[in-house]
């Protein structure tokens, strides 16, 4: 039976692997572009969302503009696209 060890990328992600291959799965992801919003934000802003499940406008509009404000990684220059990415869908953030 396969133990799974902890690993630390040379990023710093940290992840769970039971086989050899030092493919860190935090960086597969980044590698391939989002598509839609999260593609406009830097990294930091999109792992914020990442970490909360959001990767579309839907599921973005279900937060109000504090609660994204407040993440680990998400500034403030970051809400002007992602309002305007709401607007586009005819979506906003939630009411407070
Ligand atoms: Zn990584």
């Amino acid at each position: 039976m396969a133990t799974k060890t902890l690993r630390t990328c040379s990023k710093g992600h940290q992840y769970y692997k039971s086989s050899d291959c030092p493919t860190c799965p935090l960086c597969e992801e980044e590698r391939k572009p989002s598509a839609g919003f999260l593609s406009l934000l830097g990294a930091p802003a999109r792992r914020a969302l990442e970490n909360k499940k959001i990767s579309t406008e839907k599921q973005l509009s279900g937060f109000t503009e504090k609660e994204i404000l407040s993440l680990h990684g998400m500034g403030p220059g970051s809400m002007p696209t992602l309002r305007k990415a709401l607007e586009e869908k005819g979506l906003a953030f939630k009411k407070p």
